[in-house]
């Protein structure tokens, strides 16, 4: 069987260094808000290009705290409206009606899976404050023409980089693009912890330090509480570990993409739609970092069984969009055909940075393989 992520092996590869980071952490006697955090903060602003990163308990605190922190700043109020793209994993939206605003839906673009710029500028209304483009799949959103719409309209930009650690347009990462991301450690992202851990980074001092008191009971300063603050910090036991595991990201990421040339090259069915268009690719500069590699099928479901049979597990990112979830009623009538297509025919193949390119060459004569019953 081919797993489509076997994350025992990801982490078996460096199993020496993270016990000894555990061990470093057990025998210091200090377990939160540490030596270990402030080191793997620094590294990864460092590795993000940005002034400043901020460790919280998980990518969703992420993206709700910077949402949280402009409220406090006086840049949002409940009721404002912040721009999402309809296809995103849900966690990018509850971030934004946990804090009462109001996320509005903007179908992406169908060949790159990422809120289009052109739909965004049609939804802005008067009550339109924020962006939340989410790099999916490991590709960034249309950065350049995003900041230059939100420009033009005095919008604060939040990206969601959960599944873009390391993605790039001309150099410039994930991360380093809005007034703010918001970062997944999740195990199965690209940079994984032991665990749950997220990351805030951005440029900005003042959502910085307010990020800092917000994550620790809105505390600047000890038993001292500017803000009705949560807690959500980034423990030293998975800094320790992230740090370890930061060191490898990018010769992952040149695995992945490895991974991803051979499926594009190798891949040739008339039922299977392959998630790139290399000529595009090249002309725009991108780091594509892969966290999946999705293809679009019709007939998914044949396809998804084929695979299985041939022992080449497959995912599905993701089987209900978020306006057809029982958690949003309210959006049940909406009618978003792009999303609604993607989410319908989308397949992730196994993708990861210790997939065997011999594995990968099954992978391909599997899809190759498949005949649709639809043709
Ligand atoms: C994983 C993910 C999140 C949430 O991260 P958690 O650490 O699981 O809370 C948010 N947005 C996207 C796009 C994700 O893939």
């Amino acid at each position: 069987m081919i797993s489509f992520l076997n994350l025992k092996e990801v982490n078996s590869g460096c199993r020496d260094e993270l016990i000894a980071a555990c061990t470093r952490v057990i025998d210091s006697g200090w377990y939160i808000g540490g030596a270990e955090l402030k080191t793997f903060e620094d590294s990864f602003a460092e590795y993000c290009g940005t002034k400043h990163c901020i460790g919280v308990a998980n990518g969703l605190d992420a993206l709700a705290l910077v949402i949280r922190a402009w409220k406090e700043l006086g840049y949002l109020q409940a009721g404002d409206e912040i721009l999402v793209p309809s296809n995103t994993y849900i966690a990018s939206i509850l971030a934004i009606s946990e804090n009462g605003l109001v996320p509005v839906l903007v179908e992406p673009d169908q060949s790159t899976f990422n809120i289009c710029p052109v739909n965004a500028e049609a939804a802005i209304t008067s009550k339109t404050k924020a962006i939340l483009p989410v790099h999916l799949y490991g590709r960034l959103a249309d950065m350049p023409a995003i900041m230059a719409l939100t420009d033009r309209y005095n919008l604060l930009v939040l990206e969601d980089s959960a599944q873009s650690h390391g993605a790039s347009i001309d150099g410039k990462r994930s991360g380093n693009w809005g007034h703010a991301s918001g970062f997944s450690f999740y195990p199965g992202k690209n940079l994984g912890a032991l665990g749950d851990a997220g990351a805030i980074t951005t440029n900005d001092d003042l959502l910085a330090s307010t990020l800092r008191a917000l994550r620790n009971y809105g505390s600047h300063k000890k038993y001292e509480n500017l803000y009705r603050g949560v807690n959500s910090r980034l423990d030293e036991l998975q800094a320790a570990c992230l740090s370890v595991k930061l060191k490898y990201l990018d010769e992952q990421t040149e695995h992945r993409r490895q991974i991803a040339e051979l499926y594009t090259q190798g891949i040739n069915n008339p039922s299977i739609q392959l998630p790139v268009d290399l000529a595009f690719h090249a002309a725009t500069n991108e780091g594509h970092v892969w966290h999946v590699y999705t293809v679009l099928c019709d007939d998914r479901e044949a396809l998804q069984k084929h695979l299985a049979d041939l022992g080449v597990q497959t995912l599905i990112h993701y089987p209900i969009p978020p306006h057809h979830q029982a958690a949003y009623v309210e959006w049940a009538g909406l009618s978003l055909p792009v999303s609604e297509k993607i989410h319908s025919q989308i397949l992730s193949l196994p993708m990861g940075p210790t997939l065997s390119t011999a594995d990968a060459e099954t992978v391909i004569q599997a899809c190759n393989s498949f005949q649709s019953g639809k043709l």
